[in-house]
């Protein structure tokens, strides 16, 4: 083993244990949890630090009807193509339901009929050439601070370029902007451009209750853009969590961050700054949902 004067320490130390050289450890993370910090450091503090964590609330319904139509879908999709029809989808959706948060058998039921009928319009209005690079696809890359992961709900193949699809369920009115903003899109497409060493600069929001598509085109610039503000989220989590490890105290190293969000939070019950926000119902969220947009007639989904 070379040995190599240390510049401080004035004696030789073996070359790979000179701490001074060690290289900065990446900050693993996904879009979500830096997400999570942005949103609120004390939330993340709960979800990513406190062992045991403080206890959640209770299950949200529009989780529960997230995740029922995100997994029917990615279960339709592994159908054989011959399959693939609407005629699949009670099945599959009745075998992926999620329960939690409502607030009645006759709102579930209620939900659930929607639900099928957004994905009965929406699997309508498909392209039935449609090239797929993945459902529900992990794509991982590393930058000089991070080491990147995340599951993309669809990467299609489209003229030689990968597309991001991202579902979504919740809110209307999704536009352009929002699909420009999203640091998750542009973080699945900085790694799926490296992992299928090809471009990938379009991402698009397809909202299902709707069947309209927000999309937008980015540039290799707007991609960096975001990677740096991930980057830049990155190196503040990591400076709160030394500051914790060295003592600052946990309220102070991860504060709150009051705002809207208080209400849906899981952790409002053990935060001091979520008790002043309104109290909202588990089913809040899914009792303005919309009936199925009529699939156009051979026709992809409206774009924004
Ligand atoms: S209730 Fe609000 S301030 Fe408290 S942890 Fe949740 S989001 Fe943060």
């Amino acid at each position: 083993m070379s040995r190599t004067p240390h510049p401080r320490r004035g004696k030789d130390v073996p070359e790979q244990l000179g701490f001074d050289m060690m290289p900065e450890r990446l900050f693993v993370c996904t879009p979500s949890k830096l997400a999570s910090y942005a949103d609120c450091p004390r939330r993340y503090r709960h979800t990513y630090l406190d062992r045991p964590a403080p206890q959640k609330g209770p299950a949200w319904a529009h989780n529960s009807l997230g995740a029922s139509v995100h997994t029917a879908l990615r279960n339709w999709w592994d159908l054989p193509e011959e399959r693939r029809t609407s005629a699949a989808l009670p099945r599959l959706l009745r075998a992926t339901w999620v329960r939690e948060g409502y607030r009645d058998d006759e709102q579930e039921r209620a939900v659930y009929e929607r639900a099928l009928s957004w994905l009965e319009a929406y699997t309508e209005g498909l392209d039935p050439d449609l090239d797929l690079l993945g459902v529900e696809r992990t794509v991982a890359a590393k930058t000089a601070v991070l080491a990147l992961s995340g599951r993309a709900d669809r990467i299609d193949a489209r003229g030689g370029e990968a597309v991001i699809v991202d579902y979504k369920t919740g809110r209307t009115g999704l536009d352009a902007d929002d699909a420009r903003g999203s640091l998750a899109l542009a973080l699945y497409a900085f790694a799926a451009e490296r992992v299928f060493r090809r471009p990938c600069r379009t991402v698009e929001l397809h909202h299902l209750p709707t069947g309209t598509v927000a999309r937008h085109e980015h540039t290799p610039e707007s991609i960096a853009r975001h990677v740096g503000r991930a980057e830049d989220t990155a190196r503040d989590i990591i400076a709160a969590e030394r500051a914790l490890a060295d003592g600052t105290p946990p309220d102070e190293a991860f504060p709150t961050r009051p705002g809207s969000l208080c209400s849906w939070c899981d952790f409002r019950r053990v935060c001091p700054a979520g008790a002043d926000a309104p109290v909202k119902e588990t089913w809040a969220a899914v009792e303005t949902l919309q009936p199925a947009a009529p699939p156009a007639e051979n026709a992809s989904p409206t774009v924004s």
